[in-house]
C-alpha cells in the first residue's frame, strides 16, 4: 500500500480527524507515522549502496555516534572528557523528543557527570505533580509518589546537549543516514548517504561507533515490543473524578477495559504545562495508549500497528478522559524491550557498542528507556573511557561494560504478564491480566510506599520481591496457574533462577540504575 492521506482517512478517520487540527493539517505525523510503520515490520536493514558514488571522507574521530536522538547524551559526556566525537542522524540532530517523564533522584547523573550544574537540572523539570496512581478496570486506585512525577522539559534538555556537544568540539552531521560501516585491526570505516536529497556519501573513520539509532537499528534485537501512541492534548476537564483530569495526580497505569483481541490497553496520563506555560491552570495532559506483546506477534497485529491504535485511541479516549480533548502534539513510537530471560543484546562485534533503545534497556514496568538511559550513561560513559584510554575495543570487553541489575532480570519476566498469554485456555477471559495486575498492584500498596515505588523504579531486593509474590499468589491463589499461562516452562525456569540470583545478591549491590 502506498502512502496518500486520503487512503489513511478511509482507514483511520479518527485519527485523520484529529491530526487535521496540527498546524500543517497533520500530513507530516501522518506520513512520519505511516513509515514508521512500514519501517518496523521490514525493520532494522540497511539502506543499499549506488555502487558510482564514490564516499568524500570527512575525518578521523575516536567515537561516531550513529543516531542523535537522546543518546546524544553520550557524545556530549564523552567530548566533555577531551573525546574526539563526530554524530550523525538521518534527521536533524537532537530533535527528536518525546513527551519525558522521570523521577527527581533519577535525574542525578545529568549534574553528577558535570554535563549540567543542579540549577539547569532544577531548570529542566516543567511540573512535578503530587501523587502517581495505578488503576486496572473497576479496581481501586493505588497510590505511589515519587515516580515519573517530574514532567522533564525534552526539547531544553536536547537543545542543551547539542549546545555542550558544539562547546566541546564535536563534529554534527545531520541528514546522513547510516549506508554501512566496515571493521578493520584499527578502526572502522562508517558510510553515510545525505537524507537532504543531495546524491552524497561520505566516510569517516572511528576507533569506536556507538550505535544509537534506537528501535529501528539493524542491532536491535528485543523479544519484548509496546506500540504507543499519544500526545499532548488540551482542554481535559478538570475534577476528581476518574475521567477528569487531577492537575495534581499522574496516572502511571490504567486500565479502562480487559483484553480484546489479545491486547490488554493500557492508558498513561500525566498532567503537563499550559500553553501559557501554568501548570496550576493547566487542562493538559500528555496522554498514551499502549500495550505489550513478545515482538514476534507484531506481525499479528495488521500492516500498520500504530495507525490502527491510533484509531483506537480516539475511539476509546471519551472513556478515559471527559472533555473537547484536542490534539496539541502527536508523540508516537515502538518502545522495544527484554524480558531479560534471553542474553540481553551486546556489542555485535569489535568496536562497536549499543546505547539507548537499540540496547533495549528499559524499564520492565514503566517502559521509561529515558530514565533508562540517565542512570545508565554515567557508568556506561566512564566505562568507554576507560576502555577507549587501554585501546580496548573488542566485542568481550564491551559487553562486559554494563551487567544489568539482578531485580532488572527478575522484574524484567513480569511484563509478560501484562502482554498476551502464551497458553489459549482461558486467554479469551477479558479480565485475566487486570485480575493479575490488581492482585499485584494491591500486594505492593499493602506493603508501603517505599517498596512500591522502589518496586516501580526497577529497585527491589530479592526478600522483598518474594514477599510480594506470597502475597500475590495469597490474594490471587489463581496467580501460579494464570503465570504458566504466559510464560513458558523454559522461561519459568529461567525466571525462578534470577529470582535466586536476586536473593543472593547483596542489597548493597542492587542499587538503582
Ligand atoms: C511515545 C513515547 C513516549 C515515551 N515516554 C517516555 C517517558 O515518559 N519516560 C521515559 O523514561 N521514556 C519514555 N520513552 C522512551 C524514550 O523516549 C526512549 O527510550 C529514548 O528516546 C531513546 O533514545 P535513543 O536515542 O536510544 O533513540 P531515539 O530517540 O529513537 O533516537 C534514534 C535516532 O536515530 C536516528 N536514526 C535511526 N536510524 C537511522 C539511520 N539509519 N541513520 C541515521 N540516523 C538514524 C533517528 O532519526 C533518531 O534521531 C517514550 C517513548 C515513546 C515512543
Amino acid at each position: 500500500m502506498s502512502f496518500s492521506v486520503e487512503t489513511l482517512r478511509k482507514q483511520f478517520p479518527k485519527t485523520c480527524e484529529s491530526f487535521s487540527q496540527l498546524p500543517d493539517g497533520g500530513t507530516a505525523a501522518l506520513l512520519h507515522l505511516y513509515h514508521l510503520d512500514q519501517r518496523y515490520q521490514r525493520a532494522r536493514e540497511l539502506p543499499s549502496i549506488d555502487p558510482h558514488l564514490t564516499a568524500h571522507p570527512i575525518g578521523a574521530f575516536d567515537v561516531v555516534l550513529a543516531g542523535g536522538g537522546l543518546s546524544l547524551i553520550y557524545a556530549a559526556f564523552l567530548a566533555m572528557r577531551g573525546v574526539r566525537v563526530a554524530v550523525f542522524d538521518r534527521r536533524g540532530i537532537g530533535c527528536g523528543h518525546r513527551e519525558w517523564n522521570i523521577s527527581m533522584r533519577e535525574l542525578l547523573p545529568l549534574s553528577q557527570s558535570g554535563l549540567f550544574t543542579e540549577a539547569e537540572v532544577a531548570q529542566l523539570i516543567l511540573l512535578q505533580y503530587r501523587t502517581g496512581i495505578c488503576r486496572f478496570g473497576l479496581g481501586t486506585n493505588y497510590a505511589v509518589s515519587g515516580v515519573l512525577d517530574c514532567v522533564v522539559d525534552a526539547e531544553t534538555l536536547l537543545e542543551r546537549l547539542r549546545a555542550r556537544c558544539v562547546q566541546h568540539g564535536v563534529t554534527l552531521l545531520p541528514y546522513r543516514e547510516l549506508l554501512d560501516y566496515t571493521l578493520d585491526q584499527e578502526g572502522v570505516t562508517v558510510r553515510l548517504q545525505a537524507t537532504d536529497g543531495k546524491r552524497r556519501v561520505e566516510q569517516l573513520r572511528t576507533k569506536l561507533l556507538l550505535d544509537g539509532l534506537g528501535a529501528t537499528s539493524p542491532h536491535a534485537r528485543f523479544d519484548l515490543c509496546c506500540p504507543t501512541v499519544g500526545g499532548v492534548m488540551d482542554d481535559l476537564a478538570i475534577g476528581s473524578d476518574p475521567l477528569e483530569m487531577d492537575p495534581e495526580v499522574g496516572e502511571i497505569l490504567v486500565t479502562t477495559e480487559g483484553v480484546e483481541q489479545r491486547r490488554q490497553h493500557i492508558w498513561e496520563g500525566f498532567p503537563t504545562v499550559s500553553a501559557l506555560g501554568d501548570a496550576r491552570s493547566t487542562r493538559r495532559m500528555t496522554i498514551y495508549l499502549f500495550y505489550y506483546l513478545r515482538s514476534d506477534e507484531l506481525g499479528e497485529h495488521g500492516p500498520l500497528p500504530l495507525l490502527s491504535l491510533y484509531e483506537r485511541y480516539f475511539e476509546t479516549l471519551p472513556r478515559y478522559k471527559r472533555g473537547s480533548l484536542r490534539l496539541v502534539r502527536p508523540t508516537y513510537g515502538y518502545i522495544p524491550a527484554y524480558t531479560r530471560l534471553r542474553p540481553m543484546p551486546a556489542s555485535p562485534c569489535d568496536r562497536v557498542f549499543l546505547v539507548g533503545d537499540a540496547a533495549g534497556r528499559h524499564s520492565p514496568l514503566t517502559f521509561c528507556g529515558f530514565g533508562s538511559m540517565i542512570r545508565s550513561f554515567l557508568p556506561i560513559g566512564e566505562g568507554l573511557l576507560t576502555l577507549l584510554g587501554d585501546n580496548r575495543l573488542d566485542e568481550q570487553s564491551l559487553a562486559e561494560l554494563w551487567t544489568e541489575p539482578p531485580a532488572l532480570k527478575v522484574l524484567g519476566g513480569l511484563t509478560l504478564m501484562m502482554s498476551p498469554p502464551l497458553s489459549s485456555d482461558g486467554a479469551d477471559e477479558p479480565d485475566t491480566i487486570n485480575d493479575l495486575l490488581n492482585a499485584a498492584f494491591s500486594t505492593l500498596y499493602a506493603m508501603g510506599e517505599e517498596p512500591y515505588r522502589r518496586f516501580l523504579q526497577d529497585d527491589v531486593d530479592g526478600p522483598t520481591f518474594v514477599r510480594f509474590m506470597l502475597g500475590s499468589a495469597k490474594q490471587h491463589p489463581e496467580v501460579y496457574r494464570k503465570v504458566l499461562r504466559h510464560l513458558s516452562l523454559s522461561e519459568v525456569t529461567t525466571w525462578l533462577y534470577r529470582l535466586w540470583q536476586l536473593y543472593r545478591t547483596p542489597s548493597s549491590e542492587q542499587g538503582l540504575r
